[in-house]
């Protein structure tokens, strides 16, 4: 991953990490997993979108799905050159691989997800040689802030679950991540 060239990429890279965790809080308060992406153009954000799987039924609606749509519909173009997606956890191959149709420069993300990270954790669809497009990625910007959302979000669905069953034997649920359009998140 290409380090950002100097500090007022660094700096910018942060602010708008801060705008997809904005995102990120809504998916929060709304009992969704708490993922949220912004797109930026020439410096200004033309898309936020936050996790909207449950309130949507709809496991394709990731932050990063819905703000893809949404920049192209403000571009009122598919392709997405010139554009940088901030999100705070690491696409999904679902995402990645829309990212690469909608052929951004580039992909900046929090919190990587070692098992279903397709931006380098644990497969890179977003550099992928044989395909028609690659992005540039850089990963970790605010991490640990996003990632911390993240683990209090599971750790907190994990708490409300055993006290609202309680016929159910309080016990670690070890599929419980599995009903989680995120399923690593809770494990990291
Ligand atoms: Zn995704």
């Amino acid at each position: 991953m290409p380090a950002p060239e100097n500090e007022s990429d660094l700096d910018a890279d942060a602010l708008f990490m801060g705008e997809a965790m904005k995102q990120a809080l809504r998916a929060y308060q709304a009992g969704e997993v708490p993922v949220g992406a912004v797109i930026v153009r020439h410096g200004r954000v033309i898309a936020r979108a936050f996790n909207q799987v449950e309130l949507l039924k709809d496991a394709t609606a990731h932050a990063e799905m819905l703000a893809l749509t949404m920049a192209e519909d403000s571009l009122g173009d598919w392709r997405l050159n010139g554009c940088t997606l901030y999100v705070t956890k690491e696409p999904c191959p679902m995402c990645a691989g829309a990212i690469v149709h909608c052929r951004l420069d580039r992909v900046v993300f929090a919190a990587p997800d070692a098992k279903g990270g397709a931006a380098g954790s644990a497969l890179n669809l977003l550099q992928f040689p044989t395909l028609n497009h690659r992005c540039e990625v850089t990963g970790g910007v605010r991490g640990q802030e996003c990632g911390d959302l993240l683990r209090a979000f599971f750790a907190e669905r994990r708490a409300s679950k055993q006290t609202s069953s309680p016929s159910r034997i309080p016990a670690p649920d070890p599929d419980d991540s599995s009903e989680s359009p995120y399923p690593e998140a809770d494990q990291n």
